[in-house]
């Protein structure tokens, strides 16, 4: 039956759309079917913040492939359908559209979505959450509109809708928890650099603070109430609170999930013909000896590149080292490595701090360089992963030193 030797994937963004890809670019010359709970094309979402929110990247260069790719790589791309229960004893899922699709191999690219603040007020209208296409459309006419915007989270996409709304003229504040932006990524040392762009730029931003309410007037947004009483008004809320893994459908096929899909280092789950990539897998990763979940962009890019050698049965072990960019007004930036939260003894500065043009980097205690982070510096993440790679002591003050190359640190 045609059916047996169907690879399905479900989640139709950047790591299924790569899957795809990989699966044909690998000679697999089977069924391809690609569903999408989504309406749009696979699309990758870093743009979302950035240059499309800002106006400044067209919508057709966010998309993964155009439209004829996929007929012409024969990918039956089904948008708009939802896989709503896998059944790995049948080889089989049920979609949303009442039909039930075999399958020889899935891989699940379900990605995440953003974890909702529950808090009175926290459904009104001007309370807005930024993963889809859809909603960076609608936050770009509100800043449009906006003359007070609050932003709760002080993470990646907070700060970067942050740099947004300021460059849309609106007045921001942002509402943190903890004492920093970033802190669980970068430690102190690093954030400090991000308040300072950010504070540069004239926002406001509050750290040590809790939201309690979402204060509304005639059903819509008027502003953030805080557990210390204070009222900050506002007549958009975004939402920047972090992420959790779409992960219902590995749960109730039986998967083994902790925080993401578990997955070993060929990506394959508990269950030898399902496999993981992306946001929603917690993959073993070989050089940092645990299962880590990355949620970015060059980990959707690559993972799915593995997971479609997995399933053509070739033996593979995903291995990169973690990486990702964030832009904010002027300050570009690169991080490669993996770093637990205090999981580091120092951090080491080559460059300028103060005028955002330098690398940091993150040292374990016997002196390993476990990530660097490149600020408006560029083309050195290769010499950066190299050194995250070697995995040998480097001395701090030659890593600090500008005119000692990174090259000469990990023997070439
Ligand atoms: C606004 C924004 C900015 C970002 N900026 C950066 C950045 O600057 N740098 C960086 O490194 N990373 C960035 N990221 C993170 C990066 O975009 C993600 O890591 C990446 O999108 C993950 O891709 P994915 O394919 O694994 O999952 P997703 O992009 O989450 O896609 C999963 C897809 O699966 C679909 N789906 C879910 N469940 C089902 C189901 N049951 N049936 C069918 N379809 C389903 C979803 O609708 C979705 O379309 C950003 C993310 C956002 C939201």
């Amino acid at each position: 039956m045609a059916q047996d030797t169907t690879y399905l994937v479900a989640g139709a963004s950047l790591a299924g759309a790569k899957a795809a890809e990989a699966l044909r670019a690998g000679g697999f010359d089977g069924q391809i079917v690609l569903v999408g709970a989504e309406n749009e094309l696979p699309y990758e979402r870093p743009p979302l913040s950035k240059g499309y929110l800002l106006g400044k990247a067209a919508r057709e260069t966010i998309y993964v492939h155009p439209r004829q790719w996929y007929a012409d790589n024969d990918v039956d791309l089904r948008l708009g359908t939802t896989v709503t229960s896998v059944e790995p004893a049948e080889h089989a899922v049920a979609l949303d559209d009442g039909s039930r699709v075999g399958y020889a191999k899935l891989l699940l690219a379900t990605g995440s979505s953003p974890r909702q603040l529950s808090v009175p007020g926290g459904s009104l209208e001007g309370v807005r959450y930024l993963r889809t296409v859809s909603d960076s459309d609608a936050i770009k006419a509100a800043l449009a509109a906006a003359s007070s915007v609050a932003v709760v989270g002080a993470g990646w996409i907070g700060l970067e809708v942050a740099a947004a709304a300021r460059q849309a003229g609106a007045q921001v504040t942002v509402l943190e928890m903890a004492d920093l932006p970033l802190l669980r990524v970068l430690g102190r040392e690093a954030a400090e650099v991000f308040v300072a762009l950010h504070r540069d730029h004239g926002v406001d931003l509050r750290f040590g603070v809790h939201v309690t309410e979402i204060a509304g007037a005639g059903g819509r947004v008027a502003g953030v109430r805080l557990a210390d009483g204070r009222d900050i008004p506002a007549d958009v809320v975004i939402v920047g609170i972090g992420i959790v893994p779409n992960t219902g459908l590995a749960k109730t096929a039986g998967l083994e999930v902790e925080d993401g899909v578990r997955v070993d280092a060929a990506l394959r789950s508990s269950d030898p013909d399902i496999y993981a990539a992306g946001d929603v897998a917690s993959a073993y990763h070989p050089l940092i000896g645990k299962h880590i979940r990355v949620e970015h962009w060059a980990n959707a890019l690559n993972q799915p590149q593995a997971a479609a050698q997995s399933m053509l049965g070739q033996d593979v072990s995903y291995d990169r080292v973690p990486y990702f960019f964030s832009d904010q007004y002027d300050l570009g930036m690169e991080y490669s490595g993996y770093v637990e939260p205090e999981g580091y003894a120092q951090v080491v500065f080559r460059g300028d701090v103060a005028g955002r043009e330098f690398i940091a980097f993150w040292l374990a205690d016997d002196g390993r360089v476990l990530a660097g982070m490149n600020v408006n510096v560029w083309d050195v993440t290769e010499q950066i992963q190299k050194l995250v790679r070697s995995g040998e002591p480097v001395e701090p003050t030659a890593l600090a030193d500008p005119s000692t190359p990174l090259e000469s640190l990990t023997g070439g």
